[in-house]
């Protein structure tokens, strides 16, 4: 069952949400992880041997709309990114990243952490 949560208090339905609609199903992803709270998938323009999109199945625009209330969908996440990466034997590590608002790249207006591995990384 696909429990999406589409900000049913207010009644607003995020249609024109590319993630939504990934974790609806609407739009085909090569998922990785699903729970709860969480959606994981391969990045379509991967950056890296291992590319995932970790997504709350919560409509959180950015990491600056995280609020007392919504915390624990990025709480999840998180158990989420060390469940794959151990699934993906990331052993010797990886890089989560998040990109938030205009001037820090972000592209998709739906909360999403990144993890880059297969690789090895050094600075920015
Ligand atoms: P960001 O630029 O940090 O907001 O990350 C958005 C990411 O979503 C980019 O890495 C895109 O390649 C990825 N992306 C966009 N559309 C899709 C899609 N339909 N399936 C998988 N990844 C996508
Ligand atoms: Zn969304």
């Amino acid at each position: 069952m696909i429990l999406l949560k589409q900000n049913w208090e207010s009644g607003e339905v995020m249609t024109d949400c590319i993630f939504c609609k990934i974790i609806a199903g609407e739009i085909p992803s090569a998922k990785v992880y699903e729970d709860e709270f969480v959606f994981a998938f391969n990045d379509i323009s991967p950056q890296a041997p291992v590319h995932i999109l970790v997504v709350p199945k919560e409509h959180i625009v950015s990491a600056d709309d995280i609020t007392v209330d919504n915390s624990h969908y990025v709480a999840k996440c998180f158990e989420a990114i060390a469940k794959i990466a151990k699934e993906k034997k990331l052993e010797n590590g990886y890089r989560i990243i998040n990109s938030c608002g205009h001037d820090g790249g972000q592209t998709v207006f739906h909360l999403h952490f990144h993890i880059l591995g297969g690789k090895v990384f050094s600075g920015f």
